[in-house]
């Protein structure tokens, strides 16, 4: 079949190889000159497949009132005339409560955990690197009672089939000795060993080039203005670029445009609760400095990780549910990197922090929208929200099945016709 997959950030290259491995003749087109070059450009690195719990959960609400109007704070609803955000709110309040915050985990853990087994046969496969690290992801508290919390967490989750194994502070140190920097403020962590880290702009990159090499043809600098449908199908992508309009014509379409998706299968009647949850990166030269972690961390008091990408720190988080804009709010850069050299003075060089920020393609749920539509000849792969990075082979993977009519490997809520 002829595909033709709209977006190339981490989600549309991931189907695009997939699909092509299927045998299917794949263009990808994307409104930017390369790919990753929107929210998989700079995100946190994490493979986080055993923390795919949603925000979504009972106790956020609590949260999200307590740091209403607060510059700094983790998860920050930023209200606005906007009846899309209001209904994103109320569908994220519903998702909140417990059963459907179970059923919320069971299944971005399902996607997420695949996902990881996904990666890991590409990565056996092609031999790409993307200063990749597989030394598990410590999350560390320092806040006891926040650490009991956690732990009582874990237990839950091990019935799910997540091993996260709570540690003390001796041990945490012992797995990242860079955490001595911070030991009396420490209260110890939550270790998942199996867990991984990397750049997932190099690692799209990389695919898109293995994927060009393999035929799949990439269409830059073209936007998609919408989708053309005929009765249950869809029968062109219009697209407009270096000052020319195009119709694309394929046999099936993928939607992998991430926070944008809604604005081209709304006109279609095509269901897509996604909005923005702007969150920032800041990524700091180590330099000589001896002090920079290099087992990928989660900060849970600042909500915040930091992922060590070869000579880089990376360090990301924040969340603020306030549009499309992307631009830097300097409380919020300031508050990345204060944080960062407060628990690791010497994790590199302070001066040479890239500020970016990217749009978390989020649902109320953080369940992702992958699998098939109304149309019969158009699919979902978008929505990833907080994890797209983690659930990127995954969703490809199976989603590439999905279209092949072959039982995918994982028993996941897809999105039905
Ligand atoms: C601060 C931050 C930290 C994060 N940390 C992590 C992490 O540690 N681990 C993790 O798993 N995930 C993380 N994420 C989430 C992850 O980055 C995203 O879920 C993922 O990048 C989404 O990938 P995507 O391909 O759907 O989106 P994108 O990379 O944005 O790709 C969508 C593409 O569609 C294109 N496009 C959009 N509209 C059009 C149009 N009309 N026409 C043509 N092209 C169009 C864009 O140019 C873009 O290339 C983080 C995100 C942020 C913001």
């Amino acid at each position: 079949m002829r595909i033709l997959v709209l977006g190339a950030g981490v989600i549309g290259v991931t189907a695009a190889w997939y699909l092509a491995a299927d045998g299917h003749e794949v263009t990808v087109v994307d409104r930017q000159p390369g790919p990753a070059r929107e929210t998989s450009n700079a995100n946190g690195g994490q493979i986080a497949a055993s923390h795919a719990e949603p925000w979504a959960n009972p106790g956020a609400p609590r949260k999200i009132l307590q740091w209403l109007g607060r510059e700094d704070a983790p998860l920050l609803f930023r209200l606005r005339a906007d009846p899309y955000q209001w209904r994103f709110g109320l569908a994220f309040l519903r998702e909140c409560l417990p059963w459907r915050t179970r059923r919320n985990t069971i299944q971005c853990l399902r996607l997420a955990l695949y996902s990881r087994d996904c990666l890991q046969a590409l990565r056996a496969d092609t031999g790409l690197d993307y200063d990749q690290q597989e030394r598990g992801i410590l999350e560390f508290y320092t806040d006891a009672r926040e650490l009991e919390e956690g732990a009582r967490t874990a237990d839950r989750l091990r019935e799910l089939g997540v091993v996260r194994e709570v540690k003390t502070v001796d041990e945490c140190v012992a797995i990242e000795p860079a955490l001595a920097q911070c030991r009396a403020r420490l209260a110890g962590g939550i270790y998942t060993a199996t867990d991984e880290s990397g750049d997932a702009r190099r690692f799209t990159e990389e695919l898109a080039r293995l994927a060009a090499a393999r035929g799949v043809a990439f269409r830059w600098n073209a936007t998609v203005e919408a989708l053309g449908a005929d009765g249950d199908a869809i029968v062109g992508a219009h697209t407009t670029g270096a000052g020319a309009r195009e119709t694309l014509v394929a046999d099936a379409y993928v939607v992998a445009l991430a926070s944008y998706s809604p604005f081209l299968l709304r006109p279609l009647g095509v269901p897509c609760p996604i909005y923005p949850a702007k969150g920032y990166s800041a990524t700091i030269d180590v330099g000589q400095h001896g002090g920079a972690p290099t087992v990928s961390l989660t900060d849970l008091a600042a909500k915040t990780v930091t992922t060590r990408l070869g000579t880089k720190l990376r360090v990301a988080g924040t969340a603020e549910l306030s549009g499309y804009g992307t631009d830097l709010n300097p409380v919020r850069c300031e508050a990345l990197v204060a944080r960062t050299f407060e628990l690791f003075p010497d994790a590199g060089e302070r001066a040479s922090a890239q500020f970016w920020t990217g749009l978390r393609p989020a649902t109320p749920s953080n369940v992702p929208l992958v699998g098939p539509t109304r149309y019969r000849n158009l699919f979902l792969d978008t929505g990833h929200g907080t994890l797209g990075w983690t659930m990127a082979c995954g969703s490809a993977r199976a989603l590439a099945d999905v279209i092949a009519q072959r039982a995918p490997e994982i028993d996941f809520a897809f999105t039905a016709p």
